[in-house]
């Protein structure tokens, strides 16, 4: 078995059973304890975690312990938006490469690797056409591939001819997902990612793909969902899109670009989640390239600069956060973004340990997962991490 080393950028193998001497240690509960621990783990799971008595200090190096000094013991994240199909790269050139079933494992297995070495232990997979993020989810939980734990979609729920037919087959209407939704179900999948917007424009500040459903339609699609235990994730951005993806009852918002104050108190009153996805637009700004003109950029700094705000406000209010970064996405790099992301949260002005709770507990609970987001006796030690002791996200919070 494996454990993720986020510390290191690596992931360790180990026995099923074993013991190891950490620097410490950080769970949602107990926050960050640094201080020389003990922990012994059977079947894969923790049994021991307890300080380590001064008369061990000394059989460190004699006994048959993993030297883990360096590290914090913590739960793994989870990041709660991806897209294992795209690349981050090149859009139209991944595309091209869907159709080859052989380069798109190697690549997909790359990415799965990738999370596992920044620490990330599960991933919520938004979607694709083929099915890739569903065929990775078969796969690990067969035990053939190596990777997070996968909750797919499959594909995505959106309107054809209209944003999205990368992300699933598209219906025409209401009454053709009336009549295929059984179908669509029965091939799979944990969630359902609705399509309620476009994507934003970059060119024009304030401007958004078009709705592509009602929100009696909406109310349609996500009651199906509900109707068979199955969370809904949607794909909003602008106040009108955003406003019908709340009054149909969806559990989550997904970008949320253009946000407005009245919905964030929505989203609290209604308790829907809300995935702002900070990555897809300031990645784009913090890793500058020749791609976007100076007034994209210029709009860019906007959009950012309100987002931040609104994430602020959300966390203020008490709205529950998820932390997604829409990897993938060009400049969003599978597992690295993840902690870009987490940055982009903090220049929000979220207390870090808030961002570390929300990416390991709420995370989970968002995702649905009961095993993950926790330290306790019992916890897989594959679904925690080894942290870097001396990274700046344990140190002291900085007085601001
Ligand atoms: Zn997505």
């Amino acid at each position: 078995m494996n454990i993720s080393c986020s510390g290191e950028g690596k992931v360790l193998i180990i026995p099923q059973s074993g013991a190891a001497v950490l620097g410490g240690s950080w769970s949602s509960e107990k926050g960050c304890v640094k201080e020389s621990l003990y922990l012994e783990w059977q079947e894969g799971k923790v049994r021991v975690l307890r300080p380590l008595k001064k008369e061990e200090k000394n059989w460190k190096s004699s006994q048959e312990l993993f030297s883990w000094e360096n590290y914090i013991l913590m739960p793994g994240f989870i990041d709660t938006h991806v897209h294992l199909a795209l690349d981050s790269v090149d859009f139209t050139s991944c595309l091209e490469r869907w159709s080859d079933n052989l380069v798109m494992e190697i690549e997909i297995r790359k990415h799965l690797q990738q999370y596992l070495e920044y620490g990330i232990v599960a991933i919520r997979d938004g979607g694709d056409l083929p099915g890739y993020g569903w065929l990775a989810r078969e796969h690990i939980n067969e035990g053939q591939w190596c990777g997070p734990f996968v909750i797919s979609v499959r594909e995505a729920v959106a309107k054809k001819g209209m944003y999205g037919r990368f992300l699933g087959r598209g219906f025409l209407n209401l009454d053709q997902w009336l009549m295929e939704k059984e179908e669509f179900f029965r091939q799979g999948t944990d969630q359902l990612k609705v399509i309620v917007t476009g994507i934003i424009s970059f060119k024009e500040y304030g401007k958004v793909g078009p709705v592509q459903w009602s929100e009696e339609e909406l109310r349609e699609i996500v009651d199906s969902a509900h109707e068979l235990g199955k969370t809904v994730m949607a794909h909003a951005s602008g106040e009108e899109g955003i406003r019908r993806a709340i009054g149909a009852g969806v559990d989550s918002i997904e970008h949320g670009y253009y946000i407005t104050s009245e919905q964030l108190a929505q989203l609290k009153e209604k308790g829907i989640a809300w995935v702002p996805t900070v990555a897809p637009i300031g990645n784009i700004l913090k890793y500058p390239s020749e791609r976007y003109s100076s007034l994209e950029i210029e709009n860019l700094n906007k959009i950012l600069r309100g987002h931040l705000a609104s994430i602020c406000e959300a966390y203020e209010l008490g709205v529950k956060l998820g932390i997604g970064t829409d990897a993938g996405a060009y400049l969003v790099p599978h597992g690295k973004s993840f902690w870009d992301e987490l940055e982009w949260m903090r220049e929000g002005g979220i207390p870090q340990e808030e961002i570390l709770r929300m990416a390991t507990r709420e995370n989970a609970q968002l995702c649905g997962l009961t095993d993950f987001g926790k330290l306790e006796i019992g916890t897989p030690l594959m679904n925690l991490q080894l942290a870097d002791f001396s990274g700046d996200w344990f140190q002291e919070e900085k007085d601001k």
